[in-house]
């Protein structure tokens, strides 16, 4: 064999692909190893014979496509059915090249076949599946978005309706951030990278969400970056909304705030009573006499009515707005208004605070709610009185802490597990959401409330805020 011949030969029986080589007529020349296994045609019984490996309705596509190989173009990666010796087909992506002689007249047809059967039985099924999936997502009662590169990709029937959307197909191509304060766009930027990396649901996060209507609403968010289910990777986000959720925790902060405030009642009728009394008996000498008590009585009088007051504004249902407030002003307040509870008790209370206590940003109503629950569950702890200590400190961190340390029977290592947990008490009166309270309002300021005990020694409680700029 010459050269030329052997490496012709060898080129043809190498290749993955079928080749098949035919006259102007469709008349086999040769064909390769490949094409007998595909055809099942041995080349012997092929060679000198036009073959039916077109289908009946691909004739007409055939013959378009002789018309430009005549003209002497190129046919590349066209998917056609092609069929075998025993009438059975497979999907072929076919390329041909018309062959010229040194005149550049077509003499021949030079045809490359592959089957791609199993690449489309794959390519469909993996359609099918993410037919399934989408299915699923959809009908899933969760809200849930699919996003890829910040673009909504899916929005399922629940997501739709949470923002106020008439069809799924309206959020397509908005990008994600539409959805959120802009302001909280390179927080979200961060947190997406961070959960390409991971392979499970994030934690769910606490975010303030735009609706179409451009109402907001509080939602917490997880996601997870999903490649497999659905062929390409994307993001699936499950947001919920809290609105219901915000309004039950605020009633449970409600309801605690005024068994608070029926369970320091007794001591305040005393805290009123005692100036009372010495008015009473002023008030009888005065008839009697000159009026030297005036001054006296006026002080009382004074007294009565900041209990009062303080009493009455702690009841009143207020609106939670954050404001700045100035900490140590929180602190000497609820000190005031817990100094009969104290007396009761036979506790004093002293304080300690730092020169430069800057304002905190805060729900000041919220904030003296958490300092009046820490600091009776003190003065509680105290059976034969005692001293708690209150410092107020400025933290190197931009953190303000407040410390109440008491001198009180302790908390044992088991229990201290289990505090915050809500309706452990062991008071008789006791409702044991206090400290369940105080932290939900510590963690919606961003702050941290820790405890620590030692039996028969005390207690002290740390409360961590924010300072802001
Ligand atoms: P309550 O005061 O209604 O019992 P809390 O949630 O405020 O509910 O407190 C739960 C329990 O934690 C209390 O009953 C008490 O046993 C324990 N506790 C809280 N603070 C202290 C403290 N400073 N010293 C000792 N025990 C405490
Ligand atoms: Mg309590």
């Amino acid at each position: 064999m010459k050269l030329k011949e052997y490496l012709i030969d060898s080129f043809m029986n190498l290749t993955s692909d079928g080749i098949v080589i035919v006259d102007i007529n469709g008349t086999v020349l040769d064909v390769n190893k490949k094409f007998e296994e595909l055809h099942g045609w041995m080349r012997e019984e092929v060679i000198g014979h036009i073959l039916p490996t077109t289908p009946h309705d691909f004739k007409e596509d055939a013959l378009r496509l002789y018309q430009s190989l005549i003209n002497g173009e190129q046919i590349k990666d066209f998917e056609t059915i092609k069929l075998r010796k025993d009438g059975t087909s497979f999907i072929a992506n076919v390329s041909v090249s018309p062959l010229k002689d040194n005149d550049g007249c077509v003499v021949g047809f030079i045809g490359l076949e592959r089957d791609i059967s199993e690449k489309k039985r794959v390519e469909e099924e993996l359609l099918e599946r993410e037919k399934q999936y989408r299915r699923l997502l959809k009908l899933n009662p969760e809200p849930i978005v699919l996003h890829k590169d910040g673009l909504i990709q899916f929005v399922n029937d629940a997501a739709c309706k949470l923002f106020g959307g008439t069809s799924s197909d309206e959020f397509i191509g908005n990008s994600i951030y539409d959805y959120f304060f802009p302001k909280d766009k390179d927080v979200i930027v961060d947190r997406i990278d961070q959960i390409m990396q991971m392979d499970n649901y994030s934690d769910f996060v606490e975010r303030t969400m735009l609706k179409k209507d451009g109402t907001f609403f509080d939602a917490e968010i997880s996601s997870i970056y999903v490649y497999k289910n659905i062929g390409y990777p994307v993001m699936q986000s499950v947001i919920r909304d809290l609105t219901e959720r915000k309004k039950s925790e605020e009633a449970i902060i409600r309801s605690e705030k005024l068994s608070l405030i029926g369970q320091l009642a007794a001591g305040i009728a005393h805290d009123i009573r005692n100036p009372l009394t010495s008015l009473k008996g002023f008030v009888h000498l005065l008839k009697a006499k000159n009026a030297d008590y005036v001054d006296v009585m006026m002080e009382e009088l004074e007294h009565i009515n900041y209990v009062v007051n303080e009493f009455m504004t702690l009841a009143k249902p207020h609106l939670n707005y954050y404001m700045e407030s100035n900490p140590s002003e929180l602190v000497q307040s609820v000190i005031s208004f817990l100094q009969p509870h104290a007396h009761l008790y036979n506790v004093q209370i002293q304080t300690n605070m730092d020169q430069d206590i800057p304002v905190i940003y805060c729900i000041p109503d919220q904030i003296k709610q958490v300092l009046i629950n820490i600091l009776k569950n003190a003065i509680e702890s105290m059976l034969n009185g005692g001293l708690i200590q209150i410092s107020v400190r400025n933290d190197a961190n931009h953190k303000l802490i407040i410390s109440v340390q008491d001198q009180g029977v302790g908390i044992s290592e088991d229990k201290l597990t289990q505090l915050g947990e809500p309706f452990f008490t062991t008071k008789v009166n006791g409702t044991g959401l206090g400290l369940m309270v105080c932290k939900r309002i510590i963690h919606s300021h961003n702050g941290e409330l820790s405890i620590q005990s030692k039996i028969n020694h005390g207690t002290t409680v740390h409360i961590e805020l924010p300072i802001t700029k």
